[in-house]
């Protein structure tokens, strides 16, 4: 019998160990950029084509190589960064594993061009399948220039399982973010096929959210600084109003390198606590610099995920710090803040501060603590918890069952057009969100919005191409200037959108025009109306049951619906109802919640010991 074992060809060797580095154009982009960073540039161009597919190309003005250390970097454990073991616990660097440029060399066609200042000439190399095709000496500028084509042009496989443009786009978009916002002082650019979606001029790490993020958070923001032996930790967070529906931007560095920490992450939303409606997510812009020995960032290939030696300090450390911010902030009460209205009448909110609380809350020590009742921007319970409470209540009598099973089962559904329904009955709104119907045994409580959302649900179900939502045009198009990555959303949907009533156009750089809404949008509302929806379709875009069509017109009904705390006329009163039991299930939103509850005098009378 022959032996069986041989060892691996380098190309293979390299191609085994690029899927852990580089799963998609997204990573080989965050290793060069790093690189770049690395390399001390104070320019840093990233140009792409095809979503990284055909090229990515990362030019920075940083040290530049010298001739064998250009063919080096192409090396597995290929590294300046460290030297010996020793040195990984002092990195402060982004790279250290010596992978990258050998993962990319293994996966794509690569051509690196590159200067140092003390060299006459500048070195190109051009690299395939792990090996060295081409070697010449050539005029550059000082810095280094890497082209990577054709990604996995030797992979099929690889390249088959790549997403749909859009969706890498938006992984690219992501990652750029992530790197240009830990480095304020660099100048960053995006072109995407020739387009620049982002310049971003050096300066503050206040100028670069904006940047980034978008001029909303412009005078929104509320600086977190607090420095002690054991760590710093400084940046901003967005005053409550600016909390969204979706956990977009929300960002983690430690020692300068983004990281996804769902554990501090609590840490800062129990921060907001009661500042904030449960289920809407504050943004933050958060780093955090300590001894690099005390982390282990070498836990994840991709380096997203680390291990502190002691995360309970940490969590701590970033709750007080979130806390004491916000605390100085709300010290001059803001009531611009767009909820409810009855949510700004609320005492709590319109109390202003004492002069005493002013103080201790301004003099406070972090550690100290207070309790958030005591600030302006606290917040009763949403009125949706009360409900619950109160069905609870109502179903625990019929049904002997509490909670847990408290859906739609103990709910008495009527079917459509059932005759003890009188839907010509005599209509009363209450709390200005609960309509009354008569019913033969009792009376309905339908949920203004709840049944609405229904209607809304079903109506733009049955749209199709053939059979699309009217559209009225507007007479004033408005233009929608989109941050890149929902530019990309946009893309994504704007074609199922015209047949839910919305002609939208493309305009160029990641502008749109509003052309014609459904007709019953208000003018002047479109551009709201549609920031909302973007946000309520990436809400919805971590559901994977859901088809893209699905989330959309989920999105769509969630937003159009009549809201809780709208008075209604008696004619719209009618036609909801009318409307609502005209449905396929009117019994039940399109989550499962129920529309509305009947209550029927037998046992309303029984509740009443009759
Ligand atoms: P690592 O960053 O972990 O050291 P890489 O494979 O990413 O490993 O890079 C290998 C080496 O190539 C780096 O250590 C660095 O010396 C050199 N290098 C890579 N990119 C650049 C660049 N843009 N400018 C200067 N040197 C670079
Ligand atoms: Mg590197």
């Amino acid at each position: 019998m022959p032996d069986k074992i041989t060892l691996l060809p380098d190309n293979i060797a390299n191609q085994i160990a690029a899927g852990e580095v580089i799963q998609r154009p997204a990573s080989a982009i965050k290793e060069l950029l790093e690189n770049a960073v690395d390399a001390g540039a104070t320019e840093i161009k990233l140009l792409i084509n095809d979503a990284g597919k055909a090229l990515i190309q990362v030019i920075d003005n940083g040290s530049g190589m010298s001739e064998t250390d250009a063919r080096m970097s192409f090396e597995r454990h290929a590294t300046s960064k460290i030297k010996s073991i020793e040195d990984l616990f002092h990195i402060r660097t982004m790279g250290f594993r010596g992978e990258a440029l050998a993962s990319i060399a293994a996966v794509a066609q690569v051509e690196l061009k590159t200067k140092r200042a003390e060299d006459e000439t500048g070195i190109y190399i051009e690299v395939e399948n792990s090996a060295v095709k081409k070697q010449e000496p050539i005029a550059a500028p000082v810095g280094t220039s890497i082209a990577m084509k054709n990604l996995f042009f030797n992979v099929p496989a690889r390249r088959n399982f790549l997403k749909s443009n859009a969706a890498e786009m938006r992984h690219i978009v992501d990652e750029f973010t992530r790197v240009a916002m830990s480095f304020p002082e660099i100048l960053f650019t995006l072109t995407a096929n020739n387009q620049q979606l982002f310049h971003l001029e050096a300066g503050s790490l206040k100028q670069r959210i904006v940047q980034l993020l978008g001029n909303n958070y412009n005078a929104k923001l509320v600086t977190v600084k607090e420095e002690t032996d054991y760590m710093n930790i400084y940046g901003f967070v967005g005053k409550p109003e600016t909390a969204k529906k979706t956990r977009g931007d929300q960002y983690f560095f430690v020692n300068n390198r983004f990281i996804k920490s769902p554990y501090l992450n609590h840490a800062v939303m129990s921060a907001y606590q009661e500042m904030i409606p449960t289920d809407s997510f504050p943004m933050y812009v958060l780093f955090i610099d300590l001894d690099p020995a005390v982390v282990d960032v070498n836990v994840h290939p991709t380096k997203q995920e680390i291990k502190f030696e002691d995360e309970k300090i940490i969590y701590a450390f970033v709750q007080a710090a979130v806390k004491h911010a916000l605390a100085q902030f709300s010290v001059t009460p803001t009531l611009d803040f767009d909820l409810d209205a009855s949510i700004q009448q609320l005492s709590s909110i319109q109390q202003p501060f004492t002069e005493e609380r002013k103080s201790a809350a301004s003099s406070g020590s972090i550690f100290k603590g207070f309790t958030q009742k005591h600030q302006a921007h606290f917040i009763e319970k949403s009125d949706k918890n009360e409900l619950k409470h109160w069905r609870d209540f109502y179903e625990s009598q019929e049904t002997g069952v509490g909670r847990q099973e408290s859906t739609l089962k103990s709910v008495d559904t009527l079917p459509t057009h059932d005759s003890r329904l009188q839907t010509d009955g005599e209509l009363t709104q209450l709390l200005n969100t609960y309509i009354t119907l008569p019913s033969a045994n009792g009376f309905l409580l339908i949920h203004q919005q709840a049944a609405h959302e229904r209607v809304l649900y079903e109506l733009l179900k049955t749209a199709s191409k053939d059979k699309p939502v009217a559209t009225q045009r507007s007479m004033f198009p408005s233009t929608l200037e989109l941050t890149p990555s929902d530019a990309a959303v946009m893309q994504e949907i704007i074609g199922d959108l015209q047949q839910l009533g919305y002609t939208i156009e493309p305009f160029g750089k990641n502008t749109f025009v509003i052309q014609g809404t459904p007709a019953d949008v208000e003018a002047g509302n479109e551009k709201h109306i549609i920031d909302i929806l973007l946000e309520q379709y990436k809400h919805f875009s971590n559901e994977v049951k859901f088809s893209k069509r699905e989330k959309l017109i989920r999105s769509l009904a969630r937003q159009q619906a009549i809201k809780t705390g709208v008075r209604l006329t008696e004619r719209e009163m009618r036609q909801l109802v009318n409307d609502l039991f005209a449905c396929e299930q009117s019994n039940a939103t399109m989550d499962g919640n129920p529309t509305y509850l009947e209550f029927k005098q037998e046992q309303l009378e029984k509740m009443f010991g009759k």
